[in-house]
């Protein structure tokens, strides 16, 4: 299998041993599921299938963001203590994703169930003089890592504005040096919902740090594979990275693998700029194989923009292929099962995989004893199409 790989920016072998470890950004649970986070999700769904198809062992691990500024604002916002919209929110995702045939993952750590490590974490990084005391907050300084600067391969301009954009604080006073990112925040407001009193005082983590403690702890340093979107190269994974070294682990992942946007107007769907997709709404429309299907139209690391006239286009796909699938000669039905498998091992490139299905159906010859259709939904099932459900 070939994947591309963001850190060495080309496309590298992946041969990893029978256990593979996967860690994926997860989501901040509040106003999720929109058609963006459907495909970042598809595209690790596909490569664990693909995966388990060769044999392997995946323990896939999803990340609950439970521990982040904009949940507790969205809670103040509803009146509701922020566990509990954390709980509901995850509840509902979970709920798409199983309606839209994701498998489950390995394990779904919750942030807040880690704040000691991660306390411990910045504790040893202080120690290490990795980190910096400003007013009770920790920053880790980012001098003192090459590789935070250098891993996305973003110019000095491009990385102080993306710094701007995704929640740093460039401009604090103290700071060593503006791209310097929060470790621990230290909260004085009895009233304040999240606070946990540890070794580095009471307070919080940053969000750079979940991921660090999370990921080693369930998978061990170096694992195979770290997803997420693509706007996570920087700051957040270039921030796991620097944590990672000062705390003594020079590699984090082999590969890493990004998911670009699916746009909508030009722009990324995001809750901020209100022009959100959502999986839920489709699904009053489209049974679930449809919307991934469509979305299969997209090679993941281009991402592009959202074209609602992909859904019927793939309705009509995949009814051509359950029919064909109880019609179509075993040769042919092979065929297509070798061009899934070899699309899928270029890159995920879901483009060819839709492509193949479109020559299955156009090209197949009939035959009046098929004794193929097993072998269909065998196709099916490893790009997650459920042909069984519905047919
Ligand atoms: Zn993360």
């Amino acid at each position: 299998m070939k994947l591309y790989d963001t850190a060495r920016r080309e496309y590298v072998k992946f041969k990893p041993g029978h256990r593979v470890g996967i860690y994926v950004c997860g989501v901040t649970p509040y106003d999720t599921s929109h058609l963006g986070h459907i495909m970042t999700f598809m595209t690790y769904d596909l490569l664990v299938r693909r995966l388990e198809d060769m044999g392997h062992d995946v323990r896939l691990v999803r990340n609950i963001t439970d521990v982040d500024e904009p949940i507790y604002k969205k809670a103040q916002e509803l009146g509701i203590d922020y566990r509990e919209l954390a709980r509901n929110e995850t509840a509902s995702f979970q709920k798409i994703l199983d309606i839209l045939n994701f498998k489950r993952a390995y394990s779904e750590p919750l942030a807040s169930d880690y704040v000691e490590d991660m306390a411990a974490a910045v504790d040893r990084l202080y120690e290490a003089g990795f980190a910096y005391k400003l007013e009770g907050d920790f920053y880790f300084d980012t001098q003192k890592v090459q590789q935070f600067q250098r891993f996305s391969g973003f110019s000095e301009r491009l990385l102080d504005a993306l710094n701007e954009m995704r929640g740093g604080d460039p401009n604090r006073r103290g700071k060593k040096h503006p791209l310097d990112f929060l470790l621990w925040k230290h909260i004085d407001d009895f009233k304040d919902p999240a606070q946990w009193k540890t070794v580095v005082g009471t307070g919080r983590p940053g969000w750079h740090i979940e991921c660090s403690i999370m990921s080693s702890k369930l998978l061990g340093l170096p694992f195979d594979i770290h997803g997420g979107g693509n706007d996570l190269i920087f700051p957040h994974h270039s921030a796991e990275i620097a944590q990672n070294i000062g705390l003594g682990y020079a590699e984090t992942a082999k590969i890493w693998l990004h998911v670009a946007p699916i746009l909508w107007d030009g722009e990324k769907m995001s809750k901020s700029l209100g022009n959100l997709v959502y999986a839920k709404d489709l699904l009053k429309t489209y049974e679930p194989s449809v919307i991934r299907l469509a979305l299969m139209n997209y090679q993941h690391r281009i991402g592009g923009e959202w074209q609602p006239e992909l859904l019927e286009e793939a309705k009509t796909l995949y009814q051509r292929v359950k029919l064909k699938s109880a019609t179509a000669t075993i040769q042919d039905v092979r065929k297509l099962h070798s061009s899934v498998r070899s699309a899928l091992d270029d890159d995920l490139n879901t483009v060819d995989v839709v492509s193949a299905l479109q020559r299955f159906v156009d090209t197949a010859v009939d035959d009046q004893d098929n004794k193929a259709d097993q072998e269909v939904i065998s196709i099916l099932n490893l790009i997650g199409l459920d042909i069984s459900k519905y047919s």
